[in-house]
């Protein structure tokens, strides 16, 4: 890998430090799409790689709604009363390069968007969920390197940002509604199946009757999914994050999942294969970026896919030739 110059070592130094403005700077250069910055955030990130790994990495998912800003806000603080050091980080696939995200958007999370011991950034905007989740990855690698001993990572639903969400972090938390049955038909098949932790909100004032129902059904419902680890049952429970009852349970249970899987050497397995998963993402978005910006390509594409789509070229000629082009 190339060696960071001397401002860009700076940089490093300054990240390593624990600097706000620079872990900004840094994560601005990592989420750009310039050439020269792209190879800047590489040395960067090659640099401050031995300091990062330390922290607790939690995915956090839900319906709009659900209350994931109001938990994040309410767990967060938790977390920094107790001394740690929080980022909160955000997948979020829909969001534009213009409108912004609405996810980790620090006005949502009135405490910890004060929080001198928090930093919220919201979801790299634009491309694919792939690339967005390699630019959150490489965020998160910066938030540890400055520090940050937990990674809130917060998704919607959107296509399968869950299942990336859940190969960035160590613990997926998957934030639920009381009452069953109606809401159980809502939720996208294959999250449960995600989950470490199924956590139902708003179990508090006339909701409690069905939160408890809720926590019910999504207990029987995981335990006829069966185990996903070997070493852990995921945990159902109820809290609030309006009156942060139960907050507390549910980092507990997030430490529980954690030192589960330590025993089972779990965690360090776990994170060696999002590695390597990592990598490949990687290579397969160069691909895509290469197919989409090679002059050849480019001007073969539209003639390509004309002839495809009206029949009159079979879609694996058509492939072949591409390939050709890319040298294959
Ligand atoms: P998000 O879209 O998942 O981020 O959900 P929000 O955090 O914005 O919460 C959606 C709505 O639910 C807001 O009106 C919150 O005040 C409310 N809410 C969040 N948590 C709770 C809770 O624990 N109890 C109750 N009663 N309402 C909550």
């Amino acid at each position: 890998a190339p060696a960071p110059d001397a401002a860009d070592a700076m940089l490093a130094e300054q990240v390593a430090r624990g600097e706000r403005a620079a872990l900004a700077r840094a994560i601005t250069l990592i989420e750009s799409r310039r050439p020269d910055h792209r190879r800047r955030a590489e040395a960067l990130l090659q640099t401050l790689l031995p300091r990062t790994g330390n922290a607790v990495r939690v995915g956090i998912t839900g319906v709009p709604g659900v209350g994931k800003s109001t938990t994040i806000d309410a767990l967060g603080s938790h977390l920094t009363a107790a001394g740690h050091k929080v980022a909160v980080l955000a997948v979020d696939p829909s969001s534009t390069r213009t409108g912004g995200s609405i996810l980790g958007d620090k006005t949502r999370m009135a405490r910890l968007g004060t929080d001198p011991n928090a930093f919220i950034r919201p979801s790299p905007s634009g491309g694919t969920l792939g690339g967005t989740a390699a630019k959150t990855r490489e965020t998160m690698l910066l938030c540890e390197a400055a520090g940050f001993d937990v990674v809130l990572v917060e998704t919607v639903g959107v296509g399968q940002s869950e299942t990336a969400v859940a190969d960035l972090t160590d613990t997926f938390l998957v934030l639920m509604l009381p009452g069953a049955g109606d809401e159980l038909q809502g939720i996208k098949k294959g999250v449960l199946e995600l989950a470490d932790i199924v956590a139902v909100n708003k179990a508090d004032g006339d909701n409690l009757p069905r939160a408890r129902a809720a926590a019910g059904e999504y207990r029987a419902a995981l335990h006829l999914l069966g185990a996903r680890q070997p070493f852990w049952s995921p945990r159902v429970l109820t809290y609030s994050a309006l009156t942060d009852d139960g907050v507390a349970q549910v980092w507990e249970a997030v430490l529980d999942h954690r030192k589960a899987a330590e025993a089972a050497g779990a965690l360090a397995a776990t994170r060696q294969a999002q590695q390597v998963r990592w990598m490949w993402t990687l290579l397969q978005e160069r691909l895509a970026e290469k197919v989409r910006t090679d002059p050849a390509i480019k001007a073969r594409l539209p003639g390509l896919e004309r002839s495809v789509a009206d029949g009159t070229l079979a879609p694996t000629l058509a492939a072949n030739e591409i390939a050709a082009l890319l040298g294959l």
